[in-house]
């Protein structure tokens, strides 16, 4: 399969605030986002289609008229208020999730019979995005940071080996980074909330386990690298044993970033990253 990506701005106002519900509680979910005139933010949305190659011009589709197709939908959204200047958040909220569903509509219905829709990933900062790929699920991720020190130094190895494979990283007194955690979960959209996951929520949970280990020594202080070397392999896996029970079956993916030159990413045991389970 072929895939084709191609990325869109848009900027817009929104309000999370639902009517049937009282002041406190709009502000107890939704935070500073029940607000009463609604804010903004840059939406980022990468588009991606798939299909045959057109043998004569070697294309899925020509991406100047994927382009003009997009944009012409986007004209909708940009520079407008989302919940007063479109018709499509009367009944739902304009959360990321929301949009990118609503989105996925307008655009596949435009598309010409030659290409398909693969996915839309929408994001609405650069650390936080919703992506739907028009099954049941969509897809949400928030990127969250936290610093530790650390040694890379394993038991079963020799001070010499240690030495001669983790060179700088074996230290004695450690060395450290600000690890930038992305975490990925998936599920139904909750058509009261119009979110994946309570966000403030996810927020809670996620800072539980990451606060641990923040401005920490991972291999002094944290018991799970005292007899395992702190690699972010391991710190992944860690993460993910940690995380998964607390999100009951909506964890999907975690990336971490070590440095931003090393990232590595987790499934969960035997799995493979998604693109690779839907083939696509
Ligand atoms: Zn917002
Ligand atoms: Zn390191």
């Amino acid at each position: 399969m072929i895939y084709a990506t191609r990325r869109f701005e848009f900027s817009a106002a929104h309000r999370y605030w639902r009517s049937d519900w009282s002041a406190e509680e709009n502000e107890r979910v939704f935070g500073p986002c029940a607000y009463p005139y609604g804010h903004g933010h840059n939406y980022t949305l990468d588009v991606t289609i798939t299909g045959d190659l057109d043998p004569r011009t070697g294309m899925v589709m020509n991406m100047t008229e994927l382009k003009a197709l997009v944009s012409e939908v986007l004209e909708e959204f940009d520079h407008k208020h989302l919940n007063e200047d479109t018709p499509y958040f009367c009944e739902q909220l304009p959360t990321t999730e929301n949009i990118v569903r609503v989105l996925w509509r307008l655009i596949a219905a435009r598309l010409p019979h030659t290409a398909r829709l693969a996915r839309l990933r929408l994001y609405e900062t650069s650390d936080l995005w919703a992506e739907y790929d028009g099954a049941e699920e969509t897809t949400f991720a928030r990127m969250y940071a936290f610093s530790a020190a650390h040694r890379l130094h394993s038991p079963l190895l020799s001070d010499k080996e240690n030495l001669a494979i983790y060179g700088k990283c074996n230290n004695p007194n450690g060395h450290g980074h600000t690890y930038t955690l992305e975490v990925t979960v998936a599920g139904p959209v909750d058509p009261e909330t119009g979110m994946v996951i309570d966000l403030t929520a996810m927020d809670r949970t996620v800072r539980s386990v990451l606060d641990r280990l923040d401005y920490r020594h991972l291999d002094r202080e944290i018991a799970a690298f005292a007899t395992q070397p702190s690699t972010a392999e391991n710190i992944v896996i860690y993460l993910w044993q940690e995380l998964a029970p607390r999100f009951e079956g909506r964890l999907r993916h975690l990336k971490l970033w070590e440095t931003r030159k090393n990232v590595f990413e987790y499934t969960g045991p035997g799995a493979a990253l998604p693109h690779t389970r839907h083939n696509r």
